[in-house]
């Protein structure tokens, strides 16, 4: 039997899993896959190690009605039975925020645990269901070691003052400052931007995670230097349902004058707010570009707007900017999207090549562009199960 990983990814209502050989740098799972609709109508889908889906006949069949609780157990029963000649012997999780403590990933604990719980009113969509994934798979599987890695981490290279609030300097002292998400889709990308980009790769880079949720991460010798997101994922760029960066004055205005609660704020600005209430339609992008109401339009030309301006600012975090890379499923799929953003990005001096941008390529800025743009796809797992080894068995830093 050979010893694999599992990459657990649990959102609040989904579940993305992966399992990797336990090798320093694993190149592609040997089957990964998705339960989606948890809590309402539960689906589950895998694909193997040549990306062939997973047949109905051998897929799990979790209830309708399945919680994180049921499904994590069954899913562990799920993999014994169907992975061949693998067992697991260890398990990574995302974990979406890490606080000011946990500059890299760490092997779970109750103190762990008990830091991480802290800070879940931080990041109440995401890291309520990532320690939920975890005291799940301790509870039904204690034998198995786990690793927690951290959306924040990546961003702990940044200077002072991209990570200051121009708050009073006590509130900063308590931890109110900007820490960044994403950072495992950045980590992964830093790592394959020289095989892209050569020795530009050291230089001035803005990547664009744009998916359901956005941001955009400024890097200076492959480090985080400069990021959109914010104290909590909801800063930044708009998103499929977050506002983005907002007035403070707004939520004044909110809770004084039109007497919301704070539950009832928060509500709107996690999940009723970005492309879902500027369209009034979808918070879905693709969704969007298909309609013709002129709503959704735009929600999209917002959703660019705002991008565009924010990747404006952070070139001037790195001093210029050498090539921008899109990610994530709008970042990797939208050509109207990185068509809109890059053009208003034409004053320095980005402009792309139509056809290549239309085919999602890899590289797709024009042979005259002062600026490379690229399209790369991300992949968080990977990152995370390559620490998961690291810590598991206590090898050096990969390269990458
Ligand atoms: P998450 O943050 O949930 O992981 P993803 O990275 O999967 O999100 O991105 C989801 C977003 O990508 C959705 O808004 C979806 O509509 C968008 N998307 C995926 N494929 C396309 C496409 N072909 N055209 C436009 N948008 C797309």
């Amino acid at each position: 039997m050979t010893d694999a990983i599992l990459v657990l990814n649990a959102g609040s209502s989904s579940l993305k899993f992966a399992v990797y050989r336990d090798e320093a740098d694993p190149q592609s799972p040997v089957l990964r896959g998705k339960i989606r609709g948890i809590g309402t109508a539960a689906i589950f889908t895998a694909r193997d190690a040549d990306g062939d889906p997973v047949p109905a006949r051998a897929a799990m069949t979790p209830r309708p009605s399945a919680s994180h609780g049921d499904l994590i157990p069954a899913l562990l029963d799920w993999l014994e039975s169907h992975l061949a000649g693998f067992t697991v012997t260890a398990a990574g999780h995302r974990v979406v925020h890490g606080g000011a403590s946990h500059t890299g990933p760490a092997r779970v604990s109750d103190a762990v645990l008990r830091d991480l719980d802290a800070l879940i009113p931080l990041a109440p969509l995401h890291q309520p269901h990532n320690l939920a994934a975890v005291r799940c798979i301790s509870a039904s599987a204690p034998d198995l070691a786990q690793v927690v890695c951290f959306d924040t981490s990546f961003h702990r290279t940044q200077g002072r003052l991209a990570q200051m609030f121009a708050l009073p300097r006590a509130l900063s002292d308590l931890g109110i400052v900007r820490y960044g998400f994403h950072g495992l889709s950045y980590d992964y990308i830093a790592g394959v931007l020289p095989t892209f980009l050569g020795a530009r790769a050291e230089g001035r880079v803005v990547v664009a995670h744009l998916g359901n949720g956005a941001s955009l991460c400024a890097m200076k010798a492959r480090q985080s230097v400069a990021t959109t997101m914010g104290f909590t994922a909801l800063d930044g760029l708009v998103m499929g349902q977050r506002c983005g960066a907002l007035d403070p004055g707004v939520l004044l205005y909110l809770l004084e004058q039109k007497g919301m609660t704070p539950d009832r704020i928060s509500q709107l600005l996690y999940h009723e707010s970005g492309l879902l209430g500027v369209s009034g339609i979808s918070n879905d992008m693709a969704t969007l570009e298909k309609s013709a109401a002129p709503e959704a339009r735009e929600a999209i030309d917002l959703f660019c707007y705002r991008a565009a301006g924010e990747i404006a600012r952070l070139a001037a975090a790195t001093g210029g900017l050498d090539a921008i890379v899109f990610t994530a499923g709008i970042g990797e799929n939208s050509a109207l999207v990185r068509d809109l953003i890059c053009d208003q990005l034409g004053w320095m001096g980005v402009a792309l090549n139509p056809d290549a941008n239309a085919r999602n390529a890899t590289r797709i800025a024009s042979d005259t562009s002062a600026v490379d743009v690229l399209v790369l796809p991300t992949d968080e797992e990977r990152v995370i199960a390559r620490a998961t080894h690291r810590l598991i068995h206590g090898a050096p830093a990969h390269p990458g």
